[in-house]
């Protein structure tokens, strides 16, 4: 098996990105996705795409596929993956690096209440609110539960999912623009905006339409990580990578 054979644990921009950047550097890239989304927008290289089963079923794949390191280039938020993958490269002592985007920092004007989960954020509104909700779709529930409020909800795909009235759901992918996000919030009267801290210019400008027109923003705090070898940027990522794995 190749030498320098690499799972990128993905499902983010930045990940399809080291996918390209990687395969163009010569490494052997096998991009893996959770199968969350129906249509995901496809990295280069290889793609494996559905859980492992948990931690024992990623180590017997890394075993099985011969993997040399393991990137781990998931969301921010998708704790599990991560914690699944520091135990495994634990295990067998194959390398993990972890490539993600620094989290957001408040600026002058910001008006950011920081929270810990869907749940505290949608308790957080105050009744008659009508929000700007972009969490994704898997923690919306507690949003639509709350029959006091109205909004919108951004995501990718909707998959399953029953919209209870009051509620508009958008399905667009990043990234968004100060002009969009400024005339979606006026459009539909928002009051708040409601946010995972996951960084990055894409899906940055929520916060800076908030800041401009004065609004309140729920940021969902990231959760913790296990610490490994971290790097902001595609190239520092190759670079490690080279490094480690090429002679
Ligand atoms: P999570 O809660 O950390 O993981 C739940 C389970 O999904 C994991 O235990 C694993 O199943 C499977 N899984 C997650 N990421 C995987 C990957 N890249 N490849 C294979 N299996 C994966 O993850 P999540 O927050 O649901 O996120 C799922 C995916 O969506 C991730 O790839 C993430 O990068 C992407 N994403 C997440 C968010 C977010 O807000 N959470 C936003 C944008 C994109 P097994 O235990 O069976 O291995």
């Amino acid at each position: 098996m190749p030498a320098n054979r690499i799972l990128i644990l993905g499902g983010t921009r930045m990940a399809r990105d080291l996918a390209a950047a990687l395969v163009r550097a010569g490494f052997d890239v096998i991009t893996s996705l959770a199968g969350v989304t129906d249509q995901p927008v496809l990295p280069e290289g290889a793609v494996r795409r559905g859980g492992f089963g948990g931690t024992d079923g990623l180590v017997r794949y890394i075993q099985e596929t011969g993997i040399a390191a393991l990137v781990d280039a998931t969301h921010p938020f998708a704790a599990q993956m991560s914690a699944h993958a520091g135990e495994a490269a634990d295990r067998l002592g194959v390398p993990l690096l972890r490539l993600e985007r620094p989290a957001w920092e408040r600026q002058a004007g910001d008006r950011w209440t920081f929270v810990t989960s869907a749940e505290e954020a949608a308790a957080s509104l105050p009744c008659g609110a009508r929000a700007f909700v972009t969490i994704g779709r898997k923690e919306i529930g507690a949003f639509f539960a709350r029959t006091d409020i109205r909004g919108v909800a951004r995501m990718i795909e909707p998959r399953g999912l029953e919209v209870p009235d009051g509620w508009k759901v958008i399905l667009q992918r990043p990234p968004f623009s100060l002009g969009d996000e400024m005339s979606l919030i006026t459009h539909h009267a928002i009051t708040h905006v409601v946010a995972k801290n996951a960084g990055g210019a894409e899906t940055e400008e929520k916060l800076s339409a908030a800041r401009q027109l004065g609004l309140p923003v729920i940021l969902l705090a990231r959760p913790s990580k296990p610490a490994v070898q971290s790097f902001m940027s595609v190239e520092d990522t190759v670079g490690a990578l080279r490094i480690k794995l090429l002679p």
